[in-house]
């Protein structure tokens, strides 16, 4: 096993470590896990209102979560939190009993665990990286730093291009005639998707966030973000994202009625859930187009029961017939409660 970062994340962390020389600091990782190697492609700072102590640091924890989506979303292939690394004083080079605890929770994050690294000055600059399996067993591995060893697709940005049909898609309300274009159907999409959520489904009250209905949305667009982008540029379902009071929406109005995915916050887990036909389920970050990449994969090997396996084919017709069916469909898009006067 071992790390690669790219030429800006291992500059980030030598930066971070420079401007913050005489006390603990550290960041984040985003990047992906391809086999064995760990590709660190951006590092995130700790911000503005971390605390930072000689042998103790805190990350700011608000400004981080929104710097991870707005820098994980640049991406064409939107990257994740793989990791972290912090300063340690002197030559203190392994963990804390507070990092075992911090470490854990990232390795929880996903299979793989996660990367932890531990940067010392005495008197050079030097890593020490660590793999964290879960729940906290260490093993010390290697690294390299360059963009060369790094596959091209884990380096790509969006292209103008997919940001302008985004646009394009985000923008068109009802004024603009533009109720002649083809789509996928949105139920269709989600009637594929159902099998597979049950495991997810979400029982409990949904209560009403403290915070602002504006500030709760935005949790909401970050989070569901890039399932809008996926379903939209990749999958090709033009719906209407529609914000109102504390709740985001995916409408499609077509010719045979509408279809709704509700989606709302749930503060004390810090969550999103979303509704489809009255039941409730957990939402994850790109959790559909996860799914849908699961069932297409499934369906592809022929080893998915009868029932899936028929919504899989139905799906696939659908993508060709149904492109022709809601061509009188209406788009509505963005359509927020502060926008419309
Ligand atoms: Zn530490």
């Amino acid at each position: 096993m071992r790390v690669v970062f790219s030429d800006r994340a291992f500059a980030a962390v030598m930066a971070e470590t420079t401007e913050k020389i005489k006390t603990e600091t550290g960041g984040l990782f985003l990047g992906e896990v391809e086999k064995d190697t760990w590709y660190i492609i951006e590092t995130i700072d700790p911000g503005p209102k971390s605390i930072f102590e000689v042998a103790y640091f805190e990350y700011d924890q608000q400004y981080t979560q929104h710097l991870i989506n707005k820098i994980a979303n640049l991406y064409d292939k939107k990257l994740n939190l793989i990791g972290l690394w912090h300063r340690h004083p002197g030559s203190f080079d392994v963990f804390s009993g507070t990092d075992d605890g911090t470490n854990t929770k990232y390795a929880g994050m996903r299979k793989e665990g996660a990367i932890s690294v531990l940067v010392n000055i005495d008197p050079n600059f030097r890593l020490t990286v660590y793999h964290v399996a879960q729940p906290c067993r260490y093993k010390k591995i290697s690294y390299e730093v360059g963009n060369d060893l790094i596959p091209d697709q884990y380096l790509k940005l969006k292209t103008p291009e997919r940001y302008k049909s985004m646009m394009t898609n985000m923008l068109y309300s009802n004024e603009r005639n533009v109720d002649l274009e083809p789509s996928v159907s949105l139920v269709s999409f989600m009637r594929l998707l159902r099998p597979k959520l049950k495991e997810r489904r979400y029982d409990e009250n949904i209560n009403k966030p403290t915070g602002s209905d504006e500030e709760v949305r935005t949790k909401i667009i970050d989070s569901i973000l890039s399932d809008i982008m996926f379903m939209s540029d990749e999958i090709g379902i033009k719906m209407a994202v529609v914000q109102e009071k504390c709740n985001v929406a995916f409408v499609q109005d077509t010719v045979d009625g509408t279809t709704k995915v509700f989606f709302a916050y749930l503060e004390a887990d810090d969550k999103v859930v979303f509704q489809y036909e009255g039941e409730n389920y957990l939402y994850e970050d790109g959790i559909f187009e996860s799914i849908y990449h699961m069932i297409h994969y499934q369906v592809a090997k022929g080893g998915l029961n009868l029932q899936t396996q028929e919504d899989g084919m139905v799906f696939q017709k659908q993508l060709e017939q149904e492109s022709r069916k809601i061509i009188n469909g209406v788009i509505r898009l963005i359509k927020s409660d502060r926008s419309d006067n």
